[in-house]
């Protein structure tokens, strides 16, 4: 095995969470190591993601928003209701005193655009790698991929899973919701006009997300439904999609090809051990209902630069590091996941008094302007903010 480069951090897996950290230690001094399984830095992917006002933020310091901005859709109300139910709240990024609540990208147009700051980050980009093992230890650990048939290594004194959670083998808890997202574009009679809906049905929640002149549809299906709604025709696919979320955008006129994903609650059981932090999707991948997942791994990614750039990096990978990045991220971290798992539990309930409640709850939320600024705040710029 080709050995020995060392790093002073390595990254596995140059997604948009790796990517992200990578640049926001650009000018760190510290050497770095981005191994991506991917041949280049680009991604074919039919997800559409909506990024908090807080992420823009983030990108703009990171120097990429510029990129992706052309190919992002704002979000400037989003409708929140649950079907045949009363009770509804509207958030307005007008009344919240904010340009937009957020914006929608499709993941290929955000992988690019992170990939057009990577150059300039300074960090070695290892491409065609994929990782096959990692033997993280304080101090110094060890990195094995494979490139181009080979087996090669690396040593590196903090190793940073970025991977997406799907490669690598580690100790994680299940929570399996039994359902999963059918996704794609649609086109509807009434142009979007900036709105998003996120819609909870008894068999899951829908989320429209405006994106270009097209919505992105996120439609939450029950497993044992998928086969029979993957396999329908268009005119059968138009027809339960405008029964399950009704006429608020009049008709529905034509979808774009489905993709499906399963959707679990997965989080690693150790975000962090010696020598070795999980960030993103590695840490915890979340139900899409809420839109959280990446917004959490780019603070993830964030909030790891910071923690690097306050100690030497001879701590890295040690104790007291790994508490201290623990500790930004606790909060935040807990609460969005917390979050978004209650809102699939309690959506998707049926029961009368419950429903009755959710709609209740959701027009005091209409009603009481601090309570929608507080709600409106921590969907922004995640749980931890006031
Ligand atoms: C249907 C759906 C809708 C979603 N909607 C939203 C949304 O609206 N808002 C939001 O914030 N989030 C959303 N998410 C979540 C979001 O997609 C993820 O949180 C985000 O993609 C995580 O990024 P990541 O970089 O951690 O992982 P990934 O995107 O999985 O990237 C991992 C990278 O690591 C590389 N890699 C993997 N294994 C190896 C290896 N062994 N060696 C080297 N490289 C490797 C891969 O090639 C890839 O480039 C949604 C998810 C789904 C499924």
């Amino acid at each position: 095995m080709g050995m020995n480069e060392t790093f002073d951090i390595a990254i596995v897996g140059g997604g948009p969470v790796g990517a992200a950290l990578a640049i926001a230690l650009k000018d760190s001094g510290l050497a770095v190591a981005v191994l991506e399984a991917r041949t280049e830095f680009a991604a074919r992917d039919p997800r559409a993601l909506a990024l908090s006002q807080g992420t823009r933020l983030i990108l703009e310091r990171l120097g990429v928003w510029d990129a992706l901005a052309p190919h992002a859709t704002a979000i400037e109300t989003i409708h929140v209701s649950q079907r045949g139910r009363i009770g509804r709240a509207v958030l307005e990024a007008k009344e919240l005193g904010v340009p937009a609540l957020g914006y929608t990208a499709e993941y290929g147009d955000l992988y690019q655009a992170l990939a057009t700051g990577l150059p300039d980050a300074g960090a070695s980009l290892i491409t065609g790698a994929r990782v096959t093992a990692v033997r993280p230890a304080s101090g110094s650990g060890l990195v094995e991929f494979e490139q181009a048939g080979m087996a090669r290594g690396l040593s590196a004194r903090l190793i940073v899973l970025a991977d997406g959670g799907k490669s690598l083998p580690g100790a994680v808890k299940v929570k399996d919701y039994g359902q999963s997202a059918i996704i794609c574009t649609v086109q509807t009679e009434v142009a979007h006009g900036h709105r998003a809906y996120e819609r909870f049905t008894p068999a899951g929640p829908m989320a429209l997300l405006p994106l270009g002149d097209d919505y992105a549809l996120v439609w939450t299906t029950a497993n044992d439904l998928v086969e029979t709604r993957m396999g329908w025709d268009q005119a059968t696919f138009l027809e339960a999609l405008q029964a399950s979320f009704g006429d608020r955008q009049g008709r529905f006129l034509a979808a774009g090809p489905r993709s499906l994903f399963p959707l679990r609650l997965v989080t690693a059981r150790e975000v962090v051990e010696p020598g070795l932090v999980r960030i993103g999707n590695a840490a915890q991948t979340l139900h899409p209902v809420a839109g959280q997942g990446f917004n959490l791994g780019l603070r993830d990614a964030w909030w790891l630069a910071e923690t690097a750039m306050d100690y030497p990096c001879e701590a890295y990978g040690g104790a007291e590091f790994l508490a201290a990045y623990c500790k930004h991220r606790r909060r935040d971290v807990g609460g969005g996941i917390a979050m978004t798992d209650i809102l699939v539990e309690v959506f998707a309930n049926d029961l009368p008094l419950l429903s009755q409640a959710r709609g209740l709850a959701l027009s005091a939320m209409d009603m009481l302007p601090p309570i929608k600024q507080a709600f409106a705040r921590k969907m922004m710029f995640g749980v931890q903010a006031w």
